[in-house]
């Protein structure tokens, strides 16, 4: 079990187990993407991990990728990213409309 605490720069930190799982909102998904800090045990080495640079603002590395498909549909949704100085850039091969757009970071909606 773990409990979320709000964290500077829109996003919110999912403490448990000692690992702290930054949970950001993804304006361009309109979903949580969750990222899993270097510092975090890995169950199968291919487990994503990402080096946390600096907090506030949130820059990590590597990208950000995230696929997933949705009960029914045919193609696959896609959304890749680079995370830097609290900014969203967003790679041209994003399925959803903020591809290849640059914005900044987004509060969690209070009803998530
Ligand atoms: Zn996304």
């Amino acid at each position: 079990m773990g409990a979320f605490y709000d964290h500077p720069d829109n996003s919110k930190i999912w403490q448990s187990e000692g690992n702290e799982i930054l949970t950001i909102w993804c304006p361009g998904c309109k979903d949580l993407h969750q990222v899993f800090p270097s510092s975090m045990p890995k169950q199968r080495a291919s487990d994503p991990r990402w080096q946390i640079h600096s907090i506030n603002p949130l820059t990590i590395s590597p990208s950000l990728l995230v696929t997933c498909r949705y009960g029914g549909e045919a193609q696959e949704r896609r959304c890749h990213s680079f995370i830097k100085n609290g900014k969203w850039q967003f790679l041209s091969d994003c399925t959803h409309e903020l591809a290849g757009q640059t914005v900044p970071m987004a509060k969690i909606p209070e009803d998530w």
